[in-house]
């Protein structure tokens, strides 16, 4: 009998297993419209990062679009840099700065990227106030679903859509114009009818094909998916517990203060003794864009946008009761009361990225609009010459990566007196690589070695500054040989 007890009490304190079917329909989240202290830091974070991405393939920089990554051309313009397929070891290292940097801003705020920066919520937020603007607040949206289609219904739906897919087609054609410039693409996206009275468009079939593909997933991922993006999409959502420690600071619920939660009647009522300071309202629950009670803990799901501590401060305002039952706070400070802002992994990873950053201004200011690249003929080791000199061949290739075409001067230095032979003057392009070959030779009585080190040196004839020194080796016949 006893044991029996005691296999009941077990079984009870057993944690709950929560089943999750990844192939389940899901209910369409509803949101409270609310406002805030971090709904304001929210908008104010979004604005000039919309701004900016809108604004950005209209800023006209030297006669060229400021930013324009131009694929046929395979230029990348940044600004007043120009970038070629040779920096892309440079896209690599901003790529693992940026990783570092999240790392780092993850450790200190945990997940305050997807809440107030990431596009995904930017955009969702951007379209959840155009759902709001036409179809009203939550409850009016849930009591608009519910009844039959009239006229109203239509026009809230369709205002809705319509506006969805314009700001969808801006944010696609936006995109497309950091890779083709913007103007030429808009107006080539006007129909006009031909010297035939056809009707055509000018744009290319591949900009206007990847518009369109854009604006179509701007409009589903923001419109439609929503969280899901974040739940099941997003790859940075499955490891970023990793990077999470007891002081990480985050959105929590104080469980110490709010429970056992209870609804009370209202304003100026004193509280029972025996409850917290929850009133369950739900307010938290019904304003998450991912659809969570914070109040069950930490959850995975949860993207940190503040959304929860807002409708919460508001409903304590109410309340008369002391904001912050949920706030930004770490696990430490809700059990020991502090936060322990010097950790060594906040260290580690502020000191890498400091330092990653200062080595890629640094690599960015002394980059050389020049490349130069030598390679020894491997066909053969060297070729006796009628008149007694000997020689070696190798393949130069010059890439210019200025935004001006340039003559080059090529010399070549060593310990011997070496010779450059019969090298034509060419123009270089800007952008363009060229691939010649050259011959180096010396009198065969004035070098009696196998091996020794020689340097190629190429300068532009109109800039000092632009030069490039590469090193190689000159092969002989060796003293035995003789
Ligand atoms: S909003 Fe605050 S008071 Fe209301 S249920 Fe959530 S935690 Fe409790
Ligand atoms: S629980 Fe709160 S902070 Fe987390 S996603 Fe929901 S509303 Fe945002």
């Amino acid at each position: 009998m006893n044991e029996h007890r005691e296999m009941s009490e077990q079984e009870e304190k057993q944690p709950e297993i929560r089943y999750v079917n990844l192939y389940e329909k899901e209910d369409k989240i509803y949101t409270r419209k609310i406002t805030g202290f971090f709904q304001s830091i929210r908008r104010y974070t979004g604005l000039p990062l919309i701004a900016a991405y809108l604004l950005l393939p209209w800023l006209v920089i030297d006669g060229r679009p400021a930013v324009l990554f131009d694929l046929p051309e395979r230029q990348f313009h940044v600004m007043w840099l120009t970038f070629w397929p040779q920096d892309f070891m440079l896209l690599g290292w901003l790529l693992i700065i940026a990783a570092f940097a999240l790392f780092t801003v993850t450790v200190l705020l945990g997940r305050v990227w997807c809440g107030f920066t990431c596009p995904q919520t930017v955009w969702t937020l951007m379209f959840i106030s155009i759902e709001h603007f036409c179809e009203g607040d939550r409850n009016r949206q849930i009591k608009l679903d519910q009844t039959a289609w009239s006229l109203e219904k239509v026009m809230r739906k369709g205002s809705k859509h319509g506006l969805w897919i314009l700001v969808a087609f801006i944010t696609g054609a936006t995109f497309i114009g950091y890779f083709v410039p913007i103007r030429e693409l808009l107006l080539g996206m006007i129909p006009h009818r031909d010297v035939a009275g056809m009707l055509r468009i000018d744009a290319s079939p591949v900009a206007v094909f990847w518009t369109l593909f854009f604006t179509g997933m701007t409009y589903m991922n923001a419109g439609w998916l929503r969280e899901q993006v974040c739940k099941y999409m997003c790859p940075y959502a499955r490891f970023q517990s990793v990077m999470y420690d007891q002081d990480t600071l985050a959105v929590h619920y104080d469980v110490k203060r709010g429970e056992p939660r209870g609804a009370r009647k209202g304003k100026g009522e004193s509280k029972p003794d025996n409850v917290g300071d929850c009133i369950d309202c739900s307010w938290c629950v019904q304003v998450c864009p991912v659809d969570i009670d914070i109040r069950d803990g930490l959850q995975y799901e949860c993207i940190n946008c503040g959304l929860c501590v807002d409708a919460c401060n508001a409903v304590m305002d109410k309340m008369e009761y002391p904001r912050g039952l949920i706030r930004f706070t770490s696990e430490d400070e809700l059990q020991t009361g502090k936060t322990n802002f010097v950790r060594p992994r906040l260290f580690g990873y502020t000191f890498i990225v400091f330092v990653m950053v200062a080595a890629f201004i640094v690599t960015i200011a002394m980059r050389s609009p020049l490349s130069v690249d030598v390679a020894r003929d491997r066909g053969a080791r060297l070729y006796r010459l009628s008149g007694g000199e000997i020689q070696n061949v190798y393949t130069l290739k010059i890439s210019n990566m200025d935004n001006s075409p340039h003559q080059y001067d090529v010399e070549v230095q060593g310990d011997y007196p070496f010779v450059l032979r019969n090298l034509p003057d060419y123009v270089v392009a800007n952008g363009e690589v060229l691939t010649i070959p050259i011959r180096v030779s010396i009198p065969r009585d004035q070098f009696d070695q196998d091996k020794v080190p020689l340097k190629v040196i190429v300068q532009a004839q109109d800039n000092d500054k632009i030069r490039a020194v590469e090193q190689t080796n000159f092969m002989g016949p060796g003293q035995k040989a003789r």
